[in-house]
């Protein structure tokens, strides 16, 4: 059966080398500064915001949130954005999701200071990001690829050689993950198939995902991938997080994209929900901070991921 890649161990590792930068930056007087921007009741985002918050705390990282009333004017959450670039004890700044229908994502993130946009959505840093030459990378797709590229490692092989041989397919097409998967796979030499929501209805879907090697599927639909739809041997990463609720209404635990029992029969790795690419996630968020902040300082921006790796060296 299927190696379980336990994204907590990695998350841990990532944690404790980005302690050893936040004390490399408490020599130079500086200490790295996070601020959230949240607007309305959205359960999600109050949850994330509380997890990278309690990250922060524990990094030694400033931490400010900035709650804005589900009916913010769109001017005045564009204000805040504004005053938190100008602040000089935020490195970084995330914009939570959903934002209230009445502000607009794109003129919040154009209002961003590009050097602080820690998810790479301001149109400059998603462009970088799409022409290879990236600012920052957004936290999920890093960390999708930090948990291949480590596997790859620890197994034994050279995943240059073995990305270049590889038909990497995404499933779901977002800003945040699917996108920037697309541009790392490419980046890392991988023929790349990127699929969504049209291609599940025009039943072509299933076809691309039984032809993938390495398998990465953010769609939000649960179990959407079963073991049917892949080949043996694939490396399955699951971005999806959806909830299973009682006839309650509560949630009673979370599962992602792939129906999880089914794949880890014919894979031959698969990340779990909870406690796959999650965790990792949550500290890269964090590391994109710190790199923020040495950026403002000028120091080397990033020591290599991996000795002999040098896939994507702006992160
Ligand atoms: P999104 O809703 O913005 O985008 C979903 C994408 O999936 C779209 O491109 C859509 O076309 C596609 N899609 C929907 N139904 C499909 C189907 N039946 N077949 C094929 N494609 C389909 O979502 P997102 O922000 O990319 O998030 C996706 C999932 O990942 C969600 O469950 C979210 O909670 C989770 N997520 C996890 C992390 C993490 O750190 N693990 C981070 C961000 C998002």
């Amino acid at each position: 059966s299927a190696h379980v890649l336990d994204g907590r161990r990695y998350a841990k590792e990532l944690r404790e080398a980005l302690l050893a930068d936040v004390r490399e930056l408490a020599e130079h007087a500086t200490r790295p500064g996070l601020a959230t921007v949240v607007a309305g009741d959205s359960y999600p985002a109050h949850a994330y915001e509380r997890r990278v918050r309690t990250l922060a705390r524990q990094l030694g990282i400033h931490y400010v949130c900035e709650e804005l009333p589900a009916d913010v004017a769109e001017a005045d959450a564009i204000a805040v954005v504004g005053k938190l670039g100008a602040d000089p004890r935020v490195s970084g700044i995330l914009i939570l999701r959903p934002l209230p229908p009445q502000v607009s994502e794109a003129a919040l993130y154009r209002a961003l200071d590009p050097l602080k946009d820690i998810e790479a959505v301001h149109p400059v840093n998603a462009g970088l990001l799409a022409l290879g030459r990236p600012r920052f990378v957004p936290s999920t797709p890093a960390s999708v690829f930090h948990l291949l590229d480590r596997y790859l490692v620890e197994s034994g092989r050279d995943p240059a050689a073995v990305y270049q041989r590889s038909n990497v397919v995404v499933v779901g097409r977002s800003a945040n993950v699917g996108k920037p998967a697309i541009t790392l796979g490419m980046e890392r030499g991988a023929t790349v198939i990127s699929c969504d929501a049209h291609s599940y209805s025009s039943g072509l879907l299933y076809e691309h995902t039984k032809r993938a090697d390495v398998l990465i599927v953010a769609t939000g639909v649960a179990g959407l991938i079963s073991a049917e739809h892949v080949k043996d041997g694939v490396i399955a990463i699951d971005v999806g997080i959806n909830p299973v609720v009682n006839p309650n209404g509560e949630t009673v635990r979370l599962v992602g994209d792939l129906d999880f029992s089914s794949v880890v029969t014919r894979a031959e790795a698969v990340t779990p929900v909870p406690g796959g690419v999650g965790p990792i996630t949550d500290v890269w968020l964090l590391r994109n901070t710190v790199t923020a902040a040495r950026r403002a300082l000028s120091m080397a921006i990033t020591r290599p991921l991996l000795e002999g790796l040098n896939l994507l060296t702006a992160y």
